[in-house]
């Protein structure tokens, strides 16, 4: 069995922000040189996440807003963990949209259903943050 590690870095210009990094993953599958196999793709942060979606604007700012409605930002004040920080919310973004993805690789490419995209989920931005890429196979 082979097996591949990389960690990709993302440095938001805004607190929040969502990036389609399906080319990234493929180019780390490409690399990997493994035909058959599994892709697990994950934020190394408590503060962002990874997910798979449609890559449709419109959603993605549906994104934003009810997540603004789950835990909003401000006031900084109703969150509890938000004594030397302000990113109390960005904690609860993340964990409801998820850590990590997996994704089978087959015949040496992401074994995607339709629309599927792989997005980086940034919560508290403007600074450098890193995902972490692990395929194994053959
Ligand atoms: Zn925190």
């Amino acid at each position: 069995m082979k097996n591949y590690r990389k960690e990709l870095f993302y440095n938001t210009n805004t607190r929040r922000k969502i990036i389609n990094i399906t080319r990234e993953i493929e180019n780390c599958v490409n690399e990997s040189s493994i035909k058959e196999g599994l892709c697990l793709v994950n934020a190394m942060h408590i503060t962002s996440s990874v997910f798979i979606n449609d890559d449709e604007s419109g959603l993605h700012a549906d994104f934003e807003i009810w997540l603004e409605k789950l835990a909003p930002e401000k006031p900084y004040s109703q969150y509890k963990h938000n004594g030397y920080e302000d990113n109390g919310d960005a904690h609860l973004k993340r964990t409801i949209m998820g850590r990590e993805v997996v994704v089978a690789i087959t015949k040496g490419k992401l074994d995607f259903g339709t629309w599927e995209q792989i997005f980086y989920g940034e919560f508290d931005g403007q600074r450098e943050k890193r995902v972490l890429v692990k395929i194994i196979g053959e």
